[in-house]
């Protein structure tokens, strides 16, 4: 059957050879093993459902998430004289009968599904008038209640795959998968830990930066006349930013569109049309935009603010490249723009227990900002896995020189240990530099031997450094809305004096524009 495989992949899709890990997933359903793939954006996914639903006599039935992405991944699937439908909302009853007649008769190949539609009688007649060999779960991160995308529909299809009279072979599919969600969807799905194919978060085409203390506006503007005529997404937290931005561009003559979810589906929807086939390069955008979009040419993202979380980062990030040619990933970073992600945790309707991961997860991307390690590598081994320096990071191609902090990191871990490690780091940061801040005197601060001690330091270095080392891991903050700061084992060599902390510091001409103070 493993020949068939490669007979359709060279004749259909007019490929040599798989791409890492495609073989592996396909040869697992081919054997009717339910599995899980793991592969980063534009890893090539889509394949392993598709050529095995070419071998199959029966129906593949594809849930995928986005009602709009359908008709695009159908119509790709006709062009290569595949048969192929969809069935959602967007149909007239009449058109529904008509494809549930088609499919039920076995006239396509793959039907695609949103998750809401997988619960319905639709479904089930369908499953008992056709053999349905297969079904796809795309996007499966949104099963697992852990994960960033989190939708109950996506959880109700394991129960209704239970409630089948027989069990197509499952392949549940997913780009961003923490340990956590990645063995929540085994559970869920009753896939054995052994088909759980993971081809490693690696986006080798991807150059990471990090951009701190520069004017933004100008940043980008600068940024766009460079790498005009490319293609682009620049990614706001709220609508309101992404028309604003939208507006800078315009009035400076960039050819823009924009899409966020405050906005008639209308208007949406042909900005985005017009984004795919290259009729303006750059769409502003809120995380409503990109989930799915195959453009493969999209050379650029920039994150104007901070998102919720690495994984929601990763996979915004990682719309740039898919053609694997090389792009830039790039964060405008700024500590204050965590406050508004910390409002959106609190005006959601998640519980407390889900509420302080969320917080513990917008940290980890906030340390994102400040780590001095390669980009790549913090995040790869934030979905718990190792990988050598991507060499093309800003952190690695940072030429500053590493200078020895190791005596104002000893200074701050002293401080957060007298100050028994029950206070966060604006308390920290007031008390080493001396602030006569109401609390300060209320805990008698002023009395403790680190009192005052960086005060030749502004409060601005002081909290950079705290920031540099929790991201570093010499400290570690508790869960929750309000951390408060511990030191950690490896910050109490530190403080024996075994451990050295060097840092790349700003020159002082660096320092001068800054947006964020
Ligand atoms: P994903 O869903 O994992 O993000 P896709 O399935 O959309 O990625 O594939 C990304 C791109 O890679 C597509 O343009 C696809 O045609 C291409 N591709 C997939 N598999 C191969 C392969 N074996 N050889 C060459 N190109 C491939």
């Amino acid at each position: 059957m493993l020949a068939k495989a490669h007979q359709l992949l060279h004749d259909i899709y007019g490929f040599n050879a798989f791409r890492f890990g495609q073989k592996e997933v396909i040869e697992k359903i081919l054997n009717g093993q339910d599995s899980l793939a793991i592969m980063p954006t534009g890893g090539g996914k889509s394949l392993c459902y598709q050529i095995p639903a070419l071998v199959f006599d029966g129906v593949t039935i594809v849930v995928s998430p986005l009602i709009s992405l359908m008709k695009d991944q159908v119509d790709a699937l006709t062009e290569l004289g595949i048969a192929a439908t969809f069935l959602n909302s967007t149909l007239s009853s009449a058109e529904m009968n008509d494809r549930l007649k088609k499919a039920s008769n076995g006239d396509y190949k793959l039907v695609y599904v949103a998750p809401e539609r997988f619960q319905t009688e639709e479904i089930f007649y369908l499953m008992q008038s056709v053999k349905v060999s297969m079904i796809a779960i795309d996007e499966a991160h949104c099963i697992s209640q852990w994960g960033h995308d989190f939708r109950p529909s996506y959880l109700s299809l394991c129960d209704t795959i239970q409630n089948f009279t027989y069990r197509p072979t499952i392949l549940a599919l997913t780009a961003t998968a923490t340990p956590l969600v990645s063995n929540d969807i085994l559970q869920l799905l009753g896939i054995e830990e052994n088909n759980r194919v993971n081809t490693g978060f690696v986006r080798d085409n991807l150059a990471f930066q990090v951009v701190k203390g520069q004017e933004r506006n100008r940043y980008l503007l600068d940024y766009l006349k460079i790498n005009e005529g490319q293609s682009g997404i620049i990614y706001a937290s709220t609508r309101k930013e992404v028309e604003r931005i939208y507006l800078l561009l315009k009035t400076n003559k960039i050819t823009v569109g924009k899409y966020h979810g405050g906005m008639k589906e209308e208007e949406r929807n042909d900005w985005q049309e017009k984004f795919l086939y290259d009729e303006v390069n750059v769409m502003v955008a809120t995380n409503a935009f990109g989930m799915g979009i195959d453009k493969s040419n999209v050379r650029f993202v920039i994150h104007y603010q901070i998102p919720k979380n690495i994984e929601a980062y990763y996979q915004e990030a990682g719309r740039a490249g898919r053609d694997g040619l090389p792009s830039d990933a790039i964060l405008l970073f700024s500590p204050q723009d965590m406050q508004i992600q910390h409002y959106f945790i609190e005006q959601s309707e998640m519980n407390e227990e889900h509420k302080k991961l969320e917080y513990t997860k917008l940290r980890e991307m906030a340390q994102y900002g400040s780590t001095q390690m390669c980009l790549q590598r913090y995040i790869v081994r934030y979905f718990g896995e190792e990988c050598g320096e991507c060499g093309h990071c800003s952190n690695c191609l940072d030429e500053r020189e590493a200078i020895d902090v190791t005596l104002d990191t000893q200074k701050v871990l002293s401080c957060v240990k007298r100050m028994g490690e029950t206070f966060g780091k604006s308390m920290v940061m007031k008390v080493l530099t001396g602030s006569k801040d109401q609390k300060i005197k209320q805990w008698k601060f002023e009395e403790l031997s680190t009192y005052g001690l960086m005060k030749t330091s502004s409060q601005k270095e002081v909290t950079q450094l705290i920031d540099y080392l929790t991201a570093e891991k010499y400290l570690m903050p508790t869960d929750g809305q309000y951390p408060l700061l511990k030191v950690t084992e490896k910050g109490v060599t530190v403080l024996k004096g075994e451990l050295k902390v060097t840092r790349k510091q700003a020159q002082q001409a660096h320092k001068v524009a800054i947006d964020d103070v």
